[in-house]
């Protein structure tokens, strides 16, 4: 989703949206006003707990809490990041959301987001193996994120123990998967994706997931869903939606799977047609925003249009870490505690 700031390149000439017909009550009530934190170590974890309490006060009764590698992961330590999160610190989080009564979700990246600019994360550095590109673009030169292979057939026993480890030790009843701007996918070279439908194979990585945190853990799955979209249909371009084929998958994978619908730009006439489709579809929809105020108004007035238990409320995100004292103030989320819950 930095990406989306980065480049901007929303495409809004085949937008053709339509207004929902229902008219708004004065305040639909919602299930969540959701809050994402990225903690990338052990510091950020620490500003995060000092948050919580200011969070609650403001109306936030659901936290995703995104580690990626960043956790002292007892399973495979040698995919620890520096300085990682503690089990002491994830201890800390859970008496902390279970007193402010807040949902505490861990997320994990999976699929894309290998990688950020120069550097790769642990899982493709000490088995590269599990890479979709092996030795191809050195210094991730010219890409935007690397991915893992979704049909690597020894990746899923070890992603699944970092999703069980965080499960466990967050004491959590689901788990974010991330998910979010796959572009380097049914590579050519890959000896077991190239030629396959992208679609087919964003499916079967979300599938995997699911088999796990659902079928076997029964444990509620998030993720996000841009790549779900079909980017000009919607009008929402390459990142808030896919350009790649993935789009398709929205019609294999389960419905029960909870859609976290990312949108930091204002779109024509303040409509966001990903919202009717998710819940048309029978997808619980998350709609989210980031840190144009302007955008977040919109997004939220326009999805409260839907009163169905389908449209659980609002998410804000920052991405950068969280700082005590300063986070609660982020003002997308004073705005959606306002609109939400007539606080903030
Ligand atoms: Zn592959």
């Amino acid at each position: 989703m930095i990406g989306a700031i980065i480049f901007s390149l929303i495409s809004l000439d085949n937008c053709r949206p339509r207004k929902p017909e229902a008219v708004p009550p004065a305040r639909v009530e919602v299930k969540y006003l959701g809050f994402h934190a990225l903690v990338e170590g052990k510091k950020a974890a620490e500003e995060l707990i000092k948050e919580i309490p200011r969070l609650a006060a403001r109306g936030v009764n659901l936290l995703f809490v995104e580690v990626d590698y960043n956790f002292e992961y007892r399973s495979h330590p040698e995919l620890r990041g520096p300085e990682p999160v503690t089990v002491a610190q994830a201890k800390s989080l859970v008496r902390l959301c279970r007193e402010y009564r807040i949902r505490l979700i861990p997320e994990f990246q999976s699929f894309g987001h290998q990688s950020w600019e120069k550097k790769t994360f642990s899982l493709l550095t000490v088995y590269p193996q599990f890479d979709e590109t092996p030795g191809k673009y050195p210094g991730n030169q010219g890409i935007y994120c690397r991915s893992w292979c979704p049909l690597h057939p020894e990746l899923p026993p070890i992603i699944n123990d970092l999703y069980d480890e965080l499960l466990e030790t967050f004491e959590a009843d689901g788990l974010h998967v991330g998910m979010d701007e796959v572009f380097i996918i049914a590579d050519p070279d890959c000896p077991r994706c190239h030629g396959k439908d992208p679609a087919e194979l964003f499916a079967h990585a979300v599938q995997t997931a699911y088999d796990h945190i659902v079928r076997k853990r029964g444990k509620e799955m998030f993720m996000w869903g841009d790549r779900l979209l079909d980017g000009k249909a919607t009008g929402y371009g390459e990142w808030e939606a896919s350009m790649n084929g993935t789009h398709p998958a929205i019609d294999l994978i389960p419905r029960d799977i909870v859609i976290c619908d990312w949108h930091y730009e204002i779109m024509p006439g303040g409509v966001y047609p990903s919202i009717p489709l998710f819940i048309e579809k029978g997808f619980r929809v998350l709609p989210t925003s980031f840190r144009n105020k302007k955008a977040a108004e919109a997004l939220i007035d326009y999805s409260l249009q839907f009163s169905t238990d389908r449209m659980l409320g609002h998410l804000c995100t920052t991405w950068q870490p969280p700082e005590a004292g300063k986070t609660y103030k982020h003002p997308p989320l004073v705005l959606a505690s306002r609109r939400l819950r007539g606080s903030g």
